[in-house]
């Protein structure tokens, strides 16, 4: 492979012209492309700071910057974007040309050092929660080396674009990135730590993550005639089809060739850019479907997750089909979510939430899977707040998605090992009872068995955890932050306990193994087993003192909690008003997403729905109104249906004009709190009454007259 040509992305049609292998990356600028074009000693500066996270020499940022550009050139690349995550949610960038004037005042390629390493997009406008303010709304770009530059190509031009970190001008972080990256090394810290006990030569602990992407098809042109979907990625009206998913004949079920295009085209584009697209299959509603990647470094897969969902929409209007990644896009039919497959593993490559096979690695198992329990057991209200938003409020306690009270799953063979440990079996954590304990073959033969459990918001799968609750249009990045931030947490906790417990005389085994007892019984309450959607487990839940957030509003104070800021300033992951900038941004989106649903719902109703309703009823009224003059006698249930749906149509009418006060009512609030419950309390509501209402006159309404596709045409197969 080494000695091949090298191969441009943009020479590369479909998936079948050569091997994956042979073209994986070839848009990225990643190690091996750096190691062939970087001058050695350039190579090796550039390596060695990397790895001890040092900032780079100005020498070794030009001599990078130079084979960047140049490999960028050589594919095409005319500009240069540092691209980042801003605290939308979303991506950012903003492209330069590579041009400069030489001395001669001639135009010439040019990019430096110190234009690889830090931007300054000014960007004042995406928001901050009061973190800038506008007289000093300075903020800077600084090159993420550990995420690789990566070149975006379209029939309109090659962009190169470099992952950065987007800060203030006191350092603060303006993005999603720098605490994700900031919670890695306390992870790493924390774990090398606890693996001090045990024998261990790591160097770095790395958090892996591998987000499971669902997501559904519709046809472009048939989303395009509804507002709502083209401005609040979700219908907002729509009456149930009359065939939905209860067949539940899409799952696993052989993929549609137009489906099988669009989805190939995802992949190559994925692979050119590194992005390790593996599994792709139907899932359970109607034209959902889902792709999953294989397992990276947590920074690279949330790097990678956001690219990916660009990359969808992108391919998907090139194939005549809106990708709709939000979480509820049809009533009635399952919703989307990500599930985020978490773990950590040494930089030796070694799992450690995988049980292993000797009992030293069995007790570090157990160690670490402590810690993870107490982390959820502490933060479970704040993981819950980490995926709370409009969108995954239609998921998260609506009975279909995971529920929102967060608890773990994590299968009856592991319970009765916890259990084991928990009476005191173990305690001496010798060979033979770790033996004895059989740990090493879960993995195996738990697979099957935790897989069942579908209902479980945080479930353990073998050798990772699998928080399912995550929103499906979400970036991870923030999730990942409170995975990491609240392990790190807990790690330090044990550490701290376990050199107590081995200053008072304890063996290194007999004390992590009081440790780890410890924590098992301090998270029982979030041990669940059972149907996480049933009604037994919210009041089960109530009674184990769960907090049990229903809603963003409810999440939202959990995160305003001194212990759920505390877990982010202690490692300076977020400092006081990073994290209030966090939960300010919070609250805007949120009444953000609402109000732009409220107004669009509102202007469907007034100027589309409603017309076409009373054009109908004008026609009905007309027909048997001719019918009469002819002295045909009208049947009383043709006029009695007829009274109905007018009658119906005042109350859309009526509901439409509540609609509209509720929105007037909230938008003068004047705190943030206010307003936000306002949104999710009566303005939601009243668009609720009027939705319904709709859905039932669009049932009887003719369907020549209908404006708008509908559910039925919406979710046909493609
Ligand atoms: P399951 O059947 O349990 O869902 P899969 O092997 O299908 O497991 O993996 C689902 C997702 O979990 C994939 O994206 C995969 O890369 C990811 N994954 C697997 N192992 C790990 C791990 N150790 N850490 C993080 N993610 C993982
Ligand atoms: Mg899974």
């Amino acid at each position: 492979m080494s000695n091949a040509q090298p191969i441009k992305g943009s020479d590369i049609h479909s998936l079948d012209e050569m091997k994956v292998s042979r073209f994986f990356g070839c848009n990225t600028f990643n190690e091996r492309t750096m190691r062939e074009r970087l001058p050695r000693e350039v190579f090796k500066a550039f390596r060695h700071s990397l790895k001890r996270g040092e900032p780079l020499a100005p020498e070794t940022a030009h001599g990078v910057a130079q084979a960047m550009k140049e490999w960028a050139l050589e594919h095409g690349a005319t500009h240069f974007t540092h691209w980042f995550l801003p605290m939308t949610g979303a991506t950012a960038e903003k492209h330069d040309a590579f041009i400069a004037w030489d001395e001669a005042g001639v135009v010439i390629e040019k990019f430096s050092g110190s234009q690889l390493i830090q931007g300054e997009p000014d960007a004042s406008s995406f928001p901050s929660g009061g973190l800038r303010a506008t007289f000093e709304a300075r903020g800077y770009t600084v090159w993420d080396a550990t995420s690789p530059a990566f070149l975006i190509e379209s029939p309109l031009g090659t962009t190169l674009c470099i992952p950065t970190a987007f800060v203030g001008y006191h350092g603060e972080a303006l993005d999603n990135k720098l605490p994700l990256l900031r919670s890695m090394e306390a992870v790493s810290v924390a774990a090398l730590h606890a693996l001090g006990h045990f024998e261990s030569r790591a160097s770095q602990v790395v958090p892996q993550c591998g987000p499971e992407q669902e997501y559904f098809l519709v046809d472009l042109e048939l989303a395009r005639q509804r507002p709502d979907l083209t401005f609040a990625n979700r219908t907002l009206q729509g009456a149930r089809p009359p065939k939905g998913q209860e067949l539940e004949d899409h799952y696993f079920g052989s993929i549609k060739e137009r489906v099988l295009g669009f989805m190939q085209d995802v992949e190559l584009e994925c692979f050119k850019l590194g992005i390790p697209a593996k599994t792709r299959h139907n899932e359970v509603a109607p034209n959902q479907f889902e792709l999953a990647p294989i397992y990276e470094p947590a920074n690279l897969a949330s790097d990678h997750n956001q690219l990916l969902m660009e990359i969808m929409k992108r391919v998907g209007e090139r194939h005549n089909l809106a990708v709709l990644l939000h979480e509820k896009p049809f009533a009635g039919v399952n919703g989307s979510g990500k599930h985020v497959n978490w773990s950590m593993a040494t930089d030796e490559g070694h799992n450690l939430l995988d049980p292993g096979k000797t009992p030293e690695e069995n007790l570090q198992f157990l160690y670490f899977l402590g810690a993870t329990l107490k982390a959820i057991h502490r933060h479970g209200g704040l993981l819950r707040a980490s995926i709370a938003f409009a969108g995954n409020d239609h998921r998260l306690g609506a009975n279909e998605a995971p529920p929102a009270i967060m608890s773990a799953y994590l299968g009856s063979q592991l319970n009765h090992i916890l259990e084991a440990i928990e009476r005191g079996d173990v305690a001496d954590a010798s060979e033979k009872q770790l033996l004895d304990l059989r740990l090493g073959s879960l993995p195996a033969l738990e697979k099957d068995a935790t897989d069942r459990n579908r209902t479980s918001p945080f479930a353990f799968t073998g050798n990772k955890f699998e928080f399912r609750a995550v929103g499906s249009s979400q970036a991870i990045a923030f999730p990942l932050t409170v995975i990491n931030a609240t392990v790190a947490e807990a790690l330090d906790a044990m550490n701290l306990r376990m050199d107590e417990e081995i200053a008072s005389g304890k063996s290194t085994r007999a004390a992590a193994m009081a440790v780890i007892r410890e924590a098992i019984i301090e998270t029982r309450a979030i041990r669940f087993e059972g149907n996480g959607y049933s009604e037994e487990w919210m009041a089960e839940a109530e009674r184990r003192g769960l907090p049990h957030a229903r809603d963003t509003v409810a999440a939202l104070r959990i995160w305003e909690e001194a212990k759920s800021k505390e877990v982010f300033s202690r490692s300076r992951i977020l400092t006081a008003e990073e994290c209030e900038a966090r939960l300010h941004i919070r609250h805007e989106q949120y009444q953000k997403a609402l109000s732009i649903e409220a107004q669009v719902l509102r202007e469907m109703a007034e100027t589309l729905l409603l017309p076409a309703i009373l054009e109908d009823l004008g026609a009905r009224a007309a027909a048997l109104g001719s019918l009469s003059t002819l002295g045909i006698p009208v049947p009383a249930p043709l006029k009695a249906a007829l009274e109905t749906q007018t009658r119906l149509a005042g109350v859309a009418q009526e509901r439409l004009v509540a609609l509209k006060a509720a929105m007037v009512a909230a938008e003068a609030l004047e705190t943030h709190h206010a307003r936000t419950e306002a949104y999710g309390g009566s303005v939601r509501h009243a668009q609720d009454l009027l939705r319904d209402v709709l859905d039932q006159l669009e049932k009887d309404c003719s369907a020549a007259r209908w404006p708008i596709p509908v559910y039925r045409e919406l979710l046909a197969p493609l």
